[in-house]
This record gives C-alpha cells, sequence and structure tokens, in this order.
C-alpha cells in the first residue's frame, strides 16, 4: 500500500558501532534532552539501540534512511519510555519515514449511510497494532511541537485498548487521579478555544483526549514550564506516568538558553 519494503539497515543488524560524534551531532538537534543527567543520556543511547535493533524502518516516497535519522528518531521515541522500557512498544514493528506530509485515504460512513471518501493531510499517524508513520525529519528542534514525541505518546495509549488518553497506568497510579486531573484540563482548554481566547497549548489537543494526551507529552518534555503553567496537575500526572521530571531537570541543568534558540 505504501509501496515500502522491508529494509533492514546496518544499524539495525549488526549493531554497529556509533561513534561519539554520530551521537552529539544528532542529540545536537535535539536540544530537549539536555534535562537528562549523564547516566540518563547513557541508558537512553542503549534503548534507542535497542529499539534500533527491534524495528523495522522504511523510507516512502524515495526518503532517505541514515543513520543521522534514524538514530534521532530512535532517541525520541525512546525519551518518553526510559523509564518503562521498551516493552510499551511490543506488538507492531514498523516505522515508516515520509519526505513531507502524509496524504491518507480516509472513507467514513455518516449516521445517515453515507459513505464519505476524503483524503487527509497529517506529519504523522500512529497505527493501533500497526506503524507508526512520520513526515519530515526536523520534529526534533524542540518549540513544544513534536511529531515523533505526538506519535509514539499515541502508540503508549493504544497499548491497551483505541487511543482515548488513557495509557496504561502503572500500579502506584490512580485512575481516578488521571481522569480528573486530564477531564479538568481537557475541558478548561475546550472552553477556552470555544470562546476563542488565546492558549499557550496547541488548540489541536481538543480534537480528542487522545490529542490531549499526546500534544501535553510533547509539552512535558519538550517545553515543560509551559504545560506546569498551564496544567499543574496534568504535568503531575505525566511525571508520575513517565517517571521523569524535566522542568527540575532543566533546572538543576542550569539551561539558560534564551528561548529563541531552543
Ligand atoms: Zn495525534
Amino acid at each position: 500500500m505504501f509501496g515500502f519494503l522491508g529494509k533492514l539497515l546496518g544499524l539495525r543488524k549488526a549493531r554497529k558501532p556509533i561513534t561519539a560524534s554520530l551521537w552529539r551531532k544528532v542529540e545536537s538537534g535535539l536540544p530537549f534532552l539536555d534535562f537528562l543527567d549523564p547516566q540518563d543520556r547513557s541508558r537512553l543511547r542503549e534503548l534507542a539501540r535497542d529499539f534500533l535493533a527491534t524495528k523495522e524502518f522504511d523510507g516512502a516516497q524515495g526518503q532517505p534512511l541514515s543513520d543521522e535519522i534514524l538514530l534521532g528518531i530512535a532517541l525520541q521515541a525512546c525519551l518518553p519510555i526510559l523509564n518503562i522500557g521498551l516493552d510499551a512498544y511490543r506488538g507492531w514493528i514498523g516505522v515508516i519515514l515520509y519526505p513531507g506530509d502524509i496524504i491518507i485515504p480516509r472513507h467514513e460512513v455518516d449516521e445517515d449511510g453515507v459513505v464519505h471518501e476524503y483524503t487527509d493531510e497529517v506529519m504523522g499517524e500512529a497505527w493501533e497494532g500497526g506503524p507508526v508513520l512520520l513526515s519530515g525529519f526536523d520534529g526534533g528542534a524542540g518549540h513544544g511541537a513534536n511529531v515523533v514525541i505526538h506519535e509514539f505518546a499515541h502508540k503508549l495509549d493504544m497499548a491497551n485498548g483505541a487511543a482515548d488518553g488513557f495509557p496504561r497506568l502503572p500500579a502506584h497510579m490512580s485512575r481516578q487521579a488521571w481522569a480528573s486531573a486530564f477531564g479538568a484540563a481537557y475541558d478548561e482548554l475546550c472552553a477556552a478555544v470555544d470562546a476563542g481566547l488565546p492558549t499557550t497549548i496547541d488548540p489541536y489537543a481538543t480534537e480528542h483526549p487522545a490529542e490531549f494526551f499526546a500534544v501535553s507529552s510533547e509539552l512535558f518534555f519538550t517545553r515543560p514550564r509551559i504545560l506546569i503553567d498551564a496544567f499543574p496537575a496534568v504535568y503531575d500526572q505525566l511525571r508520575s506516568f513517565y517517571g521523569m521530571d524535566p522542568a527540575l531537570g532543566e533546572a538543576r541543568q542550569g539551561r539558560t538558553r534564551p528561548e529563541s534558540e531552543r
């Protein structure tokens, strides 16, 4: 359907050594990783290697698959599961990369039984039990809009059924507290968007609770202060869920670069 072949890359097959300079080059394009301390940074690298060894990557429409691109995606895909584990991404194997926006044919039947055929242009999409589709490989610029983290958050959400903004929570977390924090924040953002008020959170998050979870996850890792300021209870829930505190890490690292450079 997408004209891709299960092309295995050298990175996957042989776990060939990745030079320190390549790691540095890729990570320099992902400045939001700076909140990690050196130990976590090296655990993330290991997890990224394991991820590359267990998933298949395909380039659609002539999208090249360089080591640099694959490492960049693997680091971002593994950031959310650094303290959850690679098992969270079991049950599917493929990541398909596109050079530009992805055009997806849709087919819907409305309440009157009328079939609607149309196409959707998206930057990424995660299919339940299927591949993750990603486009344009500049998603790691750290501006709070990160298509890789977004789509892999959907994958975590889908680990316990259809994407609904309610992933499988670890035993120590309360489902009630999650529902209450996310429900209140979602309603508040929807009300603000409906009222035409400016929001610091992308209004796309109001499309569905699953999108709210994915957009919040992007912010949690790439612009944590924005999420804390807007919805502190959601930040707290994500901190427990992901087992990380990016805002604290940022403060500890003394990140002082101006916003414009992030
Ligand atoms: Zn989404």
